[in-house]
């Protein structure tokens, strides 16, 4: 890794920003159900309040466009990482203003401020200089520990490097890329790739990119309908993409001409409606009925990618097989998970839902690695920079200045 890891930057009583990925999920009574995120990044806070820094935290949470919308707000997050850090965490009302800064100047040595979202600004999202030098303010270092953020260019994670004289990677950040990049660049083989979730043209660019790399590319999850309705199947009312069977017409095409044994599902499990009291039965793909839908693999299937997987080295995952939110609908995800925590092989899943669905599986202990990032991950495996880890210092940089 070229660029400036937190233990190459001296810290010892500075004023930290870190930028982290508390992106948590919440419950229906608004409590956190998965806390995986704020535990990946205790390393490096733990780090820092050692280090006796003033530690700022930003996070984006949510969704709320720009808006200070209180169903976004950081206050149970907070709570949480008291817990985490058995430790007070102060807590800001706002990421930016008078107040904000009045808060960062007071802080003791090893005390740690957590901002409100930095998504209640506009400026966030647009990557805005105003509002990153606001974020800046007087902080001496910068931390990106955000690696499930780390595919976005947004103020925190981009704009703002340039107002703050160094920026380095947590040991999140450091750990989730070189591990990516071992497993990237020097597998052991044979390498199988499982792909699922909604849509192929989120990962065309995925998928374009692991030919060539992989042995084997196995398609689950809503997709497969969009490469069956490219093979003139009738596909019911699954959900599709008509403009992409051209495209996946040419990845087929690409795997024969690369040599990449490439499987798709010869059942699934079809439904009446896309509803959990649906009545449902398991076909063969050929024999989809006029206006069901298919939302999960079936038992045949299951059984040929645990075939498919059996010589396999390691092992890449990204994406549901099916509608797994639904009970009735998440036997073929569960099944990935439990042939691949049984599996000799290097077993690597790229976060977003597929790390919550391995976690339901309670095989979370199993994989050889979980990545914290969805999008990012998927970024890494379509061979492009991310921009939160670009936007870091370089570490030459570091040395020429002294
Ligand atoms: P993605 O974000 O593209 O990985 O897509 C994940 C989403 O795809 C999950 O919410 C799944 O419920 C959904 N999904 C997976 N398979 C299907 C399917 N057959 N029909 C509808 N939605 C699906």
């Amino acid at each position: 890794m070229n660029k400036l890891c937190i233990e190459d930057v001296p810290l010892s009583g500075k004023r930290v920003f870190v930028r982290v990925d508390f992106n948590v999920p919440l419950d229906e009574h608004g409590n956190i159900s998965d806390d995986m995120r704020l535990r990946a990044t205790l390393p490096t806070i733990n780090y820092l309040i050692d280090e006796n820094c003033r530690v700022v935290i930003a996070t984006h949470f949510g969704r709320p466009r720009g808006e200070r919308n209180m169903k976004y707000s950081l206050a149970p997050v907070r709570k949480r990482l008291e817990r985490l850090l058995n430790k007070k965490v102060l807590f800001s009302g706002d990421c930016v203003g008078a107040k904000v800064e009045q808060m960062i100047r007071e802080l003791g040595p090893g005390q740690v401020l957590l901002l409100e979202n930095v998504r209640f600004h506009k400026g966030e999202k647009e990557n805005d200089r105003e509002f990153a030098r606001a974020l800046a303010g007087d902080c001496e270092v910068y931390i990106n520990d955000a690696f499930g953020a780390a595919h976005r260019a947004h103020a925190s994670i981009d704009a703002i490097t340039r107002f703050i004289p160094v920026a380095a990677a947590g040991f999140l950040m450091k750990k989730e890329v070189e591990y990516f990049d071992r497993i990237w660049e020097d597998p052991v083989r044979p390498v199988a790739a499982i792909l699922g979730g909604a849509k192929v043209s989120d990962k065309l660019g995925v998928i374009n990119n692991l030919i060539g790399r992989v042995e084997k590319v196995l398609i689950g999850g809503g997709m497969m309908f969009t490469f069956l309705k490219a093979m003139e199947y009738e596909i019911g009312n699954s959900i599709v993409e008509n403009d992409m069977q051209d495209e996946a017409r040419e990845i087929m095409a690409n795997a024969r001409k690369h040599g990449v044994k490439f499987y798709l599902p010869v059942d699934c499990v079809v439904a009446d409606k896309v509803d959990p009291s649906a009545e449902i039965k398991i076909v063969p793909v050929q024999e989809i009925p006029e206006g069901w839908s298919g939302l999960d693999i079936g038992p045949a299937t299951m059984r040929l990618f645990a075939e498919a997987l059996q010589d396999a080295r390691t092992i890449l995952w990204n994406g549901p097989m099916g509608l797994f939110e639904m009970e009735k609908f998440s036997r073929g995800t569960r099944f990935m998970a439990h042939t691949l925590a049984d599996s000799y092989a290097l077993t690597i899943v790229g976060g977003g839902d597929t790390d919550v669905a391995v976690h339901q599986a309670g095989e979370s202990p199993n994989m050889s690695y979980i990545s914290t990032g969805g999008g990012a991950f998927l970024q890494l495996m379509e061979g492009k920079e991310l921009p939160g880890m670009a936007a870091l210092t370089d570490k030459d940089q570091l040395q020429a200045g002294g």
